[in-house]
C-alpha cells in the first residue's frame, strides 16, 4: 500500500477519522483482521475526542494532545494507515474504487463509511461573516479560541447540547452570552419540559440571557466581520462572536451519488451494511432502524453510537456478525453539572422526578405507555448505571416508586420478570 501510486490498495478502507473510523479500525485489529487497513480524514488532526470541543478544550482546561484518541505510534504499532488532509469525492461501488478530491484513486475490498457530518450553516444574511462559528471541528473551535481576547459579547443561536455547553464555557471565561433559541423551550429535541426548565434556570443563575421562542433574521456586520445578531421581531443582540449550534448535515453525498439508499444519512441495515455491495456506515452520517426508537429509521449523534456502530460492522467484516442493538447514552456537562442520559426520551408521555434539583443530583425517568424509555441523570451516576437496565428491558415499573431516590434503581431491576 503506497500512498504515492496511482491507484493504492487497502483490503479495508475507511473513509473519516472520527469517533466511528478510528473504532472500526481498532476494533477490525481486536477482532483477528490481519489485512490492510487504510482511514483517510479530511482534517489535518489524527483522530481526535469530538466532545471535549465544546467543554474542557475550549475552556483552555485541555490541550489537544490529551483529547487524541491514541498517539501517534499507536496506529503505525498496528499497521493502520491513516492519510489526513485527504477528501473523499466519489465512489465507484462496480469499481470498488474511491475518489480523492486531489484526483488519488483507493481500491478496497470492503469500504466503511464514517464521515459523520458538517456543521449545518445559517442560511441567512451574514451568516459567512467572520465572528461566525460553528462547533464541529478542532479548526473551528481554534479560531474560535483566536478571537476570545477581543470578545464581550457572544451570542449563541442554537439552545441545544453543544450551545448550550459552549456558553457555560464562554460565561465562565467572563463573556456577555445570550443563548437564542427558536423552540419555546431549550434542549427540545432531546430532552423532556423538567429538565429544560432546570436548564434554562441554571444557565440564567450563571448569567447566560436565555431568550426563548425567538428566529434569527441575519447577521449584521461591519467590514466583513460580525456585530451581532438582527432578529424577526426587529430586536438586536450585539456581540462579537456568534455560535451556531443548529445540528449538522450527514456527510454523505458520495455514498447517495454512487446509488445507496438514503436522504438525511445513508441507509444501513443491522450490521451496518449499506444497499452498496461491500460499503459498511457507521455513526453520525448512519440511518438505522432503532428498536429504542420503535424500530424506526433515526441517526443517532453520539460517540457510544459512533463505537458501537463502529463494533458491530467490525464484527461482520471478520465473518463474526452480531446485529446492532446498543442502549443509546450520551452525556453533556455544563457547570458542575454531569448529565448522563440513557434511552431515548422522544416520544414520551410521563416524566417522574428523582431527587432534589436543588440539591444538585437527580433524574429524570421518561416513561412511554407505562414503560421506562430513558432516564436523564444529572449528578446521579448510580440512577444512569442501574437505570440503563430498565430502559433495556423496556420495563413497567411503579411510578411512586421510580420517583422515590431512597429507593435504588437496581431493586426495581432485580424485581422484574426476565
Ligand atoms: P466524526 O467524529 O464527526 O468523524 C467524521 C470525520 O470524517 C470527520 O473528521 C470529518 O471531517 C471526516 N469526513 C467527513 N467527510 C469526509 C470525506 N468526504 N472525506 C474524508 N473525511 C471526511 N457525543 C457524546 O456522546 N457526548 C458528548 O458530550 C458530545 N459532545 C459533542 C460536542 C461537540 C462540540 C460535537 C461536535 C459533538 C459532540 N458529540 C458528543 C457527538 C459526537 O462527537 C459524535 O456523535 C461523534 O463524533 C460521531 O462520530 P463519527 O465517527 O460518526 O463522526
Amino acid at each position: 500500500m503506497t500512498l504515492g501510486d496511482a491507484v493504492t490498495r487497502a483490503e479495508v478502507v475507511i473513509v473519516g477519522a472520527g469517533h466511528g473510523g478510528a473504532q472500526a479500525a481498532l476494533a477490525l485489529r481486536q477482532n483477528k483482521f490481519a489485512g490492510s487497513i487504510l482511514m483517510i480524514g479530511e482534517e489535518p488532526e489524527l483522530p481526535y475526542e469530538r466532545p471535549p470541543l465544546s467543554k474542557d478544550y475550549l475552556s483552555g482546561e485541555k490541550s489537544f494532545d490529551r483529547i487524541l484518541i491514541r498517539p501517534a505510534d499507536f496506529w503505525a504499532e498496528r499497521g493502520i494507515e491513516i492519510l489526513t488532509d485527504a477528501r473523499v469525492v466519489t465512489v465507484d461501488p462496480a469499481a470498488k474504487t474511491i475518489g480523492l478530491e486531489d484526483g488519488r484513486v483507493v481500491a478496497f475490498d470492503e469500504l466503511v463509511w464514517a464521515t459523520g457530518g458538517h456543521a449545518r450553516r445559517l442560511s441567512c444574511d451574514g451568516g459567512d461573516h467572520v465572528g461566525v462559528h460553528s462547533v464541529r471541528n478542532r479548526a473551528d473551535v481554534d479560531r474560535m479560541i483566536s478571537e476570545l481576547a477581543a470578545t464581550t459579547r457572544v451570542a449563541v443561536i442554537g439552545g441545544g447540547y453543544i450551545g448550550l455547553e459552549a456558553a457555560a464555557v464562554l460565561v465562565k471565561l467572563g463573556k456577555q452570552v445570550t443563548v437564542l433559541e427558536a423552540q419555546d423551550r431549550v434542549l427540545a429535541r432531546v430532552a423532556g419540559v423538567t429538565l429544560s426548565r432546570l436548564y434554562e434556570a441554571e444557565h440564567r443563575a450563571h448569567g447566560v440571557d436565555m431568550r426563548l421562542g425567538v428566529q434569527v433574521r441575519c447577521i449584521e456586520g461591519a467590514d466583513g466581520r460580525a456585530t451581532g445578531v438582527r432578529l424577526m421581531d426587529g430586536g438586536f443582540v450585539a456581540a462579537e462572536m456568534v455560535i451556531v449550534g443548529i445540528g449538522i448535515v450527514p456527510a454523505v453525498e458520495p455514498l447517495l451519488a454512487a446509488g445507496a439508499r438514503g436522504g438525511n444519512g445513508v441507509a444501513v441495515d443491522e450490521h451496518g451494511r449499506t444497499s452498496l455491495p461491500h460499503i459498511w456506515a457507521i455513526g453520525d452520517c448512519a440511518l438505522h432502524a432503532n428498536a429504542f426508537a420503535d424500530g424506526l429509521p433515526i441517526r443517532l449523534e453520539s460517540v457510544q453510537n459512533a463505537n458501537d456502530m463502529a463494533t458491530t460492522v467490525a464484527k461482520a467484516i471478520t465473518g463474526q456478525p452480531a446485529p446492532y442493538h446498543a442502549v443509546p447514552w450520551f452525556w453533556s456537562n455544563q457547570y458542575d453539572l454531569k448529565l448522563q442520559t440513557v434511552g431515548l426520551s422522544a416520544g414520551h408521555d410521563e416524566e417522574v422526578l428523582r431527587g432534589d434539583p436543588a440539591a444538585r443530583s437527580f433524574s429524570i425517568v421518561y416513561l412511554k405507555q407505562g414503560r421506562v424509555v430513558a432516564i436523564d441523570a444529572v449528578n446521579a451516576v448510580k440512577d444512569f448505571v442501574q437505570g440503563k437496565a430498565l430502559v433495556a428491558m423496556g420495563a413497567t415499573a411503579d411510578v411512586a416508586e421510580l420517583g422515590n431516590s431512597t429507593i435504588a434503581l437496581r431493586d426495581l431491576v432485580a424485581r422484574m420478570p426476565r
